[in-house]
């Protein structure tokens, strides 16, 4: 990946978490400078996790709950083209194990329930925190794919 970090030119690179101006997107062409403004990673991935373009920080990431919007409203940067894939699940279901596995052995190991207890609590609260969470993990996986280059060519 051919990056330009020295372009006297390039759009002012906008603040890492704070609102940005937005920037319109252009595809890159061969042997022309980038106008691409570098967005910082911590920046990136956070406008992802919260449901915005990781280009700008001004558009939508998601088109429906999971279903990621063709291009950004506000910068045109083709977020479509950024595929995530089974990432998202693999990241959710490790964060959500991470979390919920250390509860499910302490209270086995406290009050040993019957298993129908685990069943019933359990399978429930990991299907819910695996359902709320995995929105996010994506915007955020958009975003990280984004600062690494994915989707610009
Ligand atoms: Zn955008």
């Amino acid at each position: 990946m051919q990056r330009n970090v020295t372009n006297p030119n390039a759009t002012p690179t906008p603040t890492p978490l704070g609102p940005a101006e937005p920037v319109r997107w252009s595809p890159r062409r061969a042997g022309e400078a980038s106008a691409e403004p570098d967005v910082p990673l911590r920046a990136a991935v956070w406008r992802g996790l919260n449901n915005r373009c990781p280009h700008c920080g001004q558009g939508r990431v998601f088109a429906g709950y999971l279903r990621v919007a063709p291009e950004c409203a506000a910068c045109g940067f083709p977020l479509g083209e950024v595929r995530a894939d089974d990432a998202p699940p693999y990241f959710t279901i490790f964060l959500v194990g991470h979390l919920l596995l250390p509860p499910v052995l302490w209270v086995e190991r406290a009050y040993q329930p019957a298993m129908w207890i685990h069943m019933a609590v359990w399978l429930p609260l990991f299907a819910a925190a695996g359902t709320l969470l995995l929105r996010p993990v994506k915007g955020a996986t958009v975003g990280l794919m984004h600062r690494l280059g994915f989707g610009r060519d």
